[in-house]
């Protein structure tokens, strides 16, 4: 079976399709099919990776290094099927290679046009991936935008001729719409009416509807969407507003049948599901007792999508530990005066400190690293992710080792200890987009130390994403002044976790992303000891 469902949105965006195209792959895992998830994305970048944290939110990372769209998090989190950088389709990347192929003269000639050469481009990477492995039954494709951007249209017009191609049965369209309540409480079908009309003059029919709304739509609501949609009553589905968590929402949409109506339109004949992991996930999370609470220190705090991966496996954490996290998000700027620090840090259980990115005199460094020294001098749990192990490195060199002018080169170019520095690769590299050390990597964890008894094994592969380094010239003072270096690249040339010693409690940074591999149903080890050690400490 290769069956392709297209997701597209309309009326407005961040009305969640990426949670609604993974619960759409996580009902069908749930019966047994093999799924595979791609994103388009409109934009002519090549890929996420240059852009800022407050435009696009969080940069993805797989395990071979692509820069992708926060919505293969989401995949990653709900379904099992492998991503890698052939799930995620940008525009950039389609012109980019169709306009090599034009100079290598591939096109024999001919005035090469958005349709049929960019669209044969997108179409030929949809396929690939339905193909890449033999036994894959449904590709599920997110178009990134709205209907009625520009920008989307060659996309949508790959899902209207791969429908016409492929038939009915074979490829069908699932398109996601908000129903806005008005003053008053009255809930609003018209703009979801005129998005399916801009589908249609697109030359697409919506076999299925999900409407975002407020509350569940009630049966003439849904009639009236139906009549004025050509879409059946019964594919008009409602995506609520959901309090707990989103892992409820394949449990929503399970309930009002999405998936069988949606096998049913394909003509999959599925009959047995299994929806247990969902519901343990509610289970899990409704025995959760007690609350710990966690400093989140960093830059990016105002936008949520910026830490989407990372506030997701604080709650699988949470969950493993049976107790709710509460996420108090400092900006490290804000904080940048240490006795204000200190203050504002009062009665937290633990503090995490980020990956995040700076430049030259980066106002909030500072407040990061007097979080840091609050959590080493209190014996709090402190847990350093990329930008965040560079930050505790900076801090035990500053006030252990007493070099007040030490720094990573990333923000003082001409400090006395360059603790954090580039290695000559990153020196010489001209292009800013793909050149940062980039995916998986095997790590090497020392015995006796915490990160080993976060994993219990002694090799690890975790995905990376930054430039800067761990400067190795100053191992022997970190270590003589009782920094513990606990794991290693596979090659021993880089550091790749640093710990607190013997008397602190839990004092843990680690240079790679631990939290691109977390999971609803197996939180990452790390995290999962950060929280159990803070809820330790709550205990006491
Ligand atoms: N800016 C730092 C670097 O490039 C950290 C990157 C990160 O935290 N992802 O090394």
């Amino acid at each position: 079976m290769n069956k392709f469902i297209f997701v597209s949105g309309g009326v407005c965006s961040s009305l969640g399709k990426g949670v609604a195209a993974s619960s759409i792959g996580a009902l069908l895992e749930s019966r047994g099919l093999n799924v595979r998830m791609v994103k388009c994305d409109p934009y002519i970048n090549v890929d996420a990776g240059t852009m800022s944290p407050y435009q696009h939110g969080e940069v993805y990372v797989t395990d071979d290094g692509a820069e992708t769209d926060l919505d293969l998090g989401n995949y990653a989190r709900f379904t099992k099927g492998r991503l890698s950088q052939a799930n995620s389709i940008t525009t950039g990347q389609v012109y980019d290679s169709v306009i090599r192929k034009e100079r290598e003269g591939k096109y024999l000639g001919k005035c090469v046009q958005v349709i049929p050469h960019i669209t044969d481009e997108i179409k030929s990477r949809i396929l690939a991936v339905s193909k890449e492995e033999n036994d894959t039954d449904i590709v599920i494709i997110e178009i990134g935008g709205t209907v009625g951007d520009i920008e989307s249209v060659p996309f949508l017009e790959v899902a209207r001729q791969m429908i016409h191609e492929q038939g009915r049965m074979n490829a069908i369209s699932v398109h996601l719409t908000l129903i806005p309540e008005v003053a008053g409480g009255e809930l609003k079908t018209k703009p979801t009416q005129h998005s399916v009309k801009s589908m249609q003059e697109m030359g697409i029919q919506p076999d299925i509807l999900i409407c975002r709304s407020p509350e569940m739509l009630d049966e003439p609501t849904c009639r009236k969407i139906a009549q004025f949609t050509n879409v059946d009553l019964d594919a008009v589905f409602t995506s609520p507003n959901i309090e707990t968590n989103i892992y409820q929402i394949p449990i929503v949409f399970s309930e009002q049948k999405l998936d069988q109506v949606l096998l049913r339109k394909m003509g999959v004949e599925c009959r047995h599901t299994d929806m247990r992991l969902w519901h343990s996930v509610n289970d899990r999370f409704n025995a959760r007792k007690g609350k710990v609470r966690i400093g989140i220190v960093g830059k990016y705090m105002k936008t949520h999508d910026t830490y989407t991966s990372l506030f997701e496996a604080l709650f699988h954490a949470s969950l493993e530990c049976g107790v709710e996290a509460e996420l108090v998000k400092i900006d490290s700027s804000t904080i940048d005066e240490k006795e204000n620090a200190f203050s504002v840090l009062e009665g937290l259980d633990g503090i995490l400190i980020p990956g995040s990115f700076g430049h030259q005199h980066q106002h909030g460094i500072n407040g990061m690293i007097n979080a840091a020294a609050w959590a080493r001098t209190g014996k709090k749990p402190f847990f350093g992710i990329c930008l965040g192990m560079q930050i505790m490195t900076i801090e035990w060199a500053r006030n252990v080792l007493n070099w007040s002018d030490a720094d990573s080169t990333a923000f003082s170019p001409d400090t006395k200890y360059p603790v954090v520095s580039l290695l000559q690769d990153q020196v010489n590299a001209k292009n800013y987009g793909g050149t940062m050390r980039l995916g998986a990597g095997e790590t090497i964890n020392e015995n006796g130390t915490h990160i080993f008894a976060a994993y219990k094994e002694k090799k690890i592969s975790e995905r990376h994403r930054h430039r800067y380094e761990f400067s190795n010239k100053y191992r022997d003072d970190m270590i003589k002044s009782g920094l513990k270096l606990a794991a290693f690249t596979a090659d021993g040339a880089l550091v790749e976790c640093i710990e607190w010693g013997a008397d602190h409690p839990w004092g843990v940074a680690v240079q790679f992303h631990p939290e691109y591999k977390s999971k609803p149903m197996a939180a990452s080890p790390l995290f999962r000891e950060f929280i159990a050690k803070c809820q330790a400490r709550d205990a006491k």
